[in-house]
Formats: C-alpha cells, sequence, structure tokens
C-alpha cells in the first residue's frame, strides 16, 4: 500500500506554529504605532491587535493574552485561521513600505503563551440577572454568551453535539486548526460560569415559546449552516458525500472512507472544496480532481490554501461543469463534463455558464464529494412562529441582531450565510450587547 505523504501538510502546519519569543519581540518592534490603528478598526470581532501588538512590544506579554482572551473568546482559534490578508493585516499602515506586520502570528504567540503560563482565570458570572438561552455551542454562541456571562447574566447553552466549536470541530481539517485550540478557548468559556447543556438539540416546532415558558428571558440562536447542497445528479449513488458528511469522517473516522489508491472528484472552487480535496489526498487517494466552474483567477478560495492543493498534486479543472453520472448500479464509476464560459461577466452561479462545444471531459471517479455550498436546517425556520427568515433560510435580523420576534436574537453564518470564525464572533458580541440593553429597557446601540 502506498504510504501518504503528508510533507506538505507538515510544512503547512509548521507556518502556523506559534511564533518564537525572540521572532515575537522582532515582528512587533516593526509596529509603526499608528495613532488610528487601523488594523484594529479592522478586526470584526474587536480583539484590538494595535493593543497587544504593542503589550508584546514592551514585553508584557501575559498583558497580550489577557486582552486577546478579554476582547476574543475565540482568540486562540482566531489565530489559527482568520483570513488576516482579507482583514487586519490588510489594514496594517506599514504595507506601503514593506510586509504587513504578522498580526496572525503575534495572535497564536501570545494566546499559547497565555496558556503555558497560565493566565488567571477572568471572573465568573455572579448570575445576577435574567436567564438567558444560547442555541449553539459555535464561534457565535459562544461569543455571545461569554460577553452575557461578562455582564453578570445566567447563560445556558444548548449544544446538539457532545463538544463545543461548532464547524471548526467538526469540518475544518486538524492541520489547519488543532482540536486544543478550540479546548483552550472552550476552557475560558467555562472559566466565566456558562452552564453547556450537550447533546441538547433545539429543534422541534416552536421550541422557542418552550424556553420563554421555562423562564428564560431573551434567546440568542447560533446555530449555523447544517444542510450543505447536492446536485439531484447524484441521488440515489453510495459513493458520494457532501463536504460535510466527508470532513467530519476525516476527523472523527477515517479509516472507514478507505480512499488509499481512489480517483476522488471534488466538485467546487471555495476553501470548503479545497479543504476537502487536501484532506482526501492526506487520506491515501491516488487522484484528486477539483471541478470547479470559475477560471484559477476568479477561484474564491485563499491564496496559500490554493498553493497548498497545488503542491499536494491535487488536479485543478477550472472553467469546467460535471454534466452526467457514469455508474455501475448504484455506484460512481466516472464523470463527464464540459468547459464552460460566462454568460455575463462576474456573475458565479451555473445559471450564468454556458457550455463550451468540443470541450467535453471524461474523469474516472471512484469517490465524489459536492462542496457546493450550504444553507441553514430546515428546523431552524420553525424554533418560532412568525420568525423572518429569507433566501436560502437564514434569519432576518435588524442592526442590532434582533429577529422579527422581540426578544429573540440571532447572529453568525444563521444570519450572513456563511462567513468567518471571526465574523461570527463579532456578531455574537454585538447581540449580546443588545440583548443588554434589551433586557434592562435602555435603548439599542
Ligand atoms: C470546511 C470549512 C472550512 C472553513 N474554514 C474557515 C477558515 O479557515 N477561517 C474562518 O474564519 N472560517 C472558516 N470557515 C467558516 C467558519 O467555520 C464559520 O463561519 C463559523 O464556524 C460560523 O460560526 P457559527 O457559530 O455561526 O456556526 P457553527 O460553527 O456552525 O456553529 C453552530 C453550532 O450550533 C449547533 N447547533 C446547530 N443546530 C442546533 C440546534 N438545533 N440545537 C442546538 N445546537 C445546534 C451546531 O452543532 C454547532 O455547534 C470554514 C467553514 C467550513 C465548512
Ligand atoms: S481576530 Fe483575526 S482579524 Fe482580528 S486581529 Fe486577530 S487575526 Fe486579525
Amino acid at each position: 500500500m502506498k504510504l501518504v505523504d503528508t510533507r506538505k501538510i507538515r510544512q503547512f502546519q509548521a507556518m502556523r506554529d506559534p511564533m518564537s519569543l525572540q521572532a515575537s519581540i522582532k515582528e512587533s518592534n516593526r509596529c509603526l504605532l499608528c495613532h488610528d490603528a487601523p488594523c484594529s478598526q479592522a478586526c470584526p470581532a474587536g480583539t484590538d491587535p494595535a493593543k497587544f501588538i504593542r503589550q508584546i512590544k514592551f514585553l508584557n506579554y501575559k498583558g497580550a493574552a489577557r486582552t486577546i482572551r478579554n476582547n476574543n473568546i475565540l482568540g486562540t482559534v482566531c489565530s489559527f485561521i482568520c483570513p488576516v490578508e482579507k482583514l487586519c493585516e490588510k489594514a496594517c499602515s506599514i504595507k506601503a513600505l514593506e510586509d504587513p506586520i504578522d498580526i496572525r502570528g503575534l495572535q497564536c504567540f501570545a494566546a499559547e503563551y497565555g496558556n503555558r503560563f497560565k493566565l488567571e482565570p477572568q471572573e465568573k458570572s455572579l448570575k445576577t440577572k435574567a436567564k438567558i438561552a444560547v442555541i449553539g455551542c459555535g464561534p457565535a454562541g459562544m461569543s455571545c454568551a461569554a460577553e452575557l456571562a461578562k455582564m453578570d447574566y445566567d447563560v445556558t447553552i444548548f449544544e446538539r453535539e457532545a463538544k463545543s466549536g461548532g464547524v471548526g470541530r467538526w469540518n475544518i481539517p486538524d492541520f489547519r486548526l488543532p482540536g486544543s485550540a478550540i479546548d483552550q478557548d472552550f476552557q475560558n468559556l467555562q472559566n466565566l460560569g456558562v452552564e453547556i447543556k450537550f447533546n441538547s438539540a433545539i429543534d422541534a416546532g416552536d421550541s422557542i415559546s418552550v424556553l420563554l415558558a421555562e423562564g428564560f428571558e431573551a434567546i440568542f440562536i447560533g446555530c449555523g449552516l447544517s444542510s450543505p447542497f447536492t446536485l439531484k445528479m447524484f441521488e440515489g449513488f453510495t459513493n458520494t458525500y457532501d463536504y460535510n458528511s466527508f470532513l467530519r469522517m476525516v476527523k472523527v473516522n477515517r479509516e472507514s472512507l478507505q480512499l488509499q489508491d481512489k480517483s476522488v472528484v471534488v466538485i467546487g472552487g471555495g476553501s470548503v472544496a479545497i479543504d476537502s480535496a487536501v484532506s482526501a489526498k492526506a487520506c491515501g487517494a491516488a487522484k484528486v480532481y477539483l471541478v470547479f466552474l470559475e477560471s484559477l483567477e476568479e477561484l474564491p478560495a485563499d491564496q496559500e490554501e490554493i498553493e497548498l492543493a497545488r503542491t499536494m498534486g491535487i488536479l485543478f479543472r477550472p472553467a469546467s461543469q460535471v454534466s452526467a453520472v457514469i455508474s455501475d448500479g448504484n455506484r460512481i464509476t466516472g464523470l463527464t463534463g464540459c468547459e464552460i464560459e460566462w454568460l455575463e461577466p462576474g456573475k458565479f452561479v451555473p445559471s450564468n455558464a454556458t457550455q463550451v462545444p468540443g470541450t467535453e471531459f471524461s474523469l474516472k471517479a471512484d469517490v465524489v464529494i459536492q462542496a457546493i455550498g450550504t444553507s441553514p436546517g430546515k428546523e431552524v425556520s420553525q424554533l418560532s412562529k412568525g420568525m423572518k427568515t429569507s433566501g436560502k433560510g437564514v434569519i432576518r435580523v435588524g442592526e442590532t441582531f434582533e429577529t422579527s420576534i422581540p426578544g429573540l436574537f440571532a447572529g453568525g453564518d444563521v444570519v450572513n450565510g456563511g462567513a468567518t470564525v471571526v465574523q461570527a464572533v463579532g456578531e455574537g458580541k454585538k447581540a449580546a450587547v443588545a440583548i443588554d440593553h434589551y433586557l434592562t429597557g435602555r435603548k439599542a446601540i
């Protein structure tokens, strides 16, 4: 049996390892200490990189760790997977002269320092204020719960799974986000005195009324997206997965996938498709094809991830569309497809694609993984009668993240349709402030 070559993944992992003390001091000394700190303004979670970089620069490492943890309950997780090139590092002023400050690296160093040298826990909630229910222990729910606990509310999180972390725990590959980073942030949440009920799905019709009847005075929904899209042409076949079930199996039961020497086709061109393709290769697949509608330049995935996929030998099929399945009974054996052009430039949806005659191709496929987007589970719209949803079932909220039902708030992927951990953290924080305003009768922000 061919051994899996994981050297490339290890190199990628090494890029995310915490910086050494010396490297952190050197890197923080490059900071211009801007008065208006554009990096801090560009962080959706308000982590305040300008402050923690200054603290590292003046050798106050525990202070830096405290700043990160107190501002962002997912501070360790974010230091591994934030798309910094689009956020804080994009805004870094020194970019006009040289490379931006490695903010993620410094955050990783400080968070790790706080963990290793046992930062004192934050004060526990006194629970002297109202009871609040949070649905989902992913980034949005964790951050909303943490902020409310800091205000002395009595917070209970109801989580469907047996562990915290949401998508990061079950879908994002370990080589990008170690489970220990989630555990570290979750420990900080527990220190705040938040009660967490695992294996407790809130998914029956009108569950919100039940929670209100149990004495919860406000509710936050942070239940993410749990219903991946699939293509009709793959229905009924046994060797196809949506990205969610595939990546979950890679994390919890990778042996059962038996991908050694197989030919795998991944459909999709985003970060999730690349994670699926790289994971399939790391599980021993001989060939992994990535078939996507966009050209290479239009690919929505991050540059770093595309580079990793290239070095892992993933075979890209840009500007291509799968059109039919070749099968042997209920098993897919191959796919046929065609190259495409956009009818209208810049509109990256299948209905805008037209097939180019003479570009037909076929691919051997022992396993097909579909990574073409996702939406909230059907149960979400039934949580409360009259709660307004839109588009693909995402919850509609106002500026303060209050839904159409007073006292019912929502944030994270289930509202924004799928973004980032740091965005979910920022929305959870804003919703917590609005919940406090709602309960104390003050005017919202
Ligand atoms: C493969 C993949 C890779 C990604 N890579 C990155 C990345 O590199 N960087 C980045 O910033 N973002 C990344 N993301 C996006 C990021 O993970 C999400 O934006 C983020 O997790 C959203 O947080 P959330 O709290 O809104 O939802 P989730 O993380 O989905 O958490 C929701 C939680 O609610 C629970 N839940 C759901 N329904 C119920 C219910 N009815 N009752 C009780 N509990 C319930 C779920 O079990 C889950 O724990 C990636 C996503 C995927 C799929
Ligand atoms: S949380 Fe993410 S976006 Fe915010 S400062 Fe840290 S790395 Fe940058």
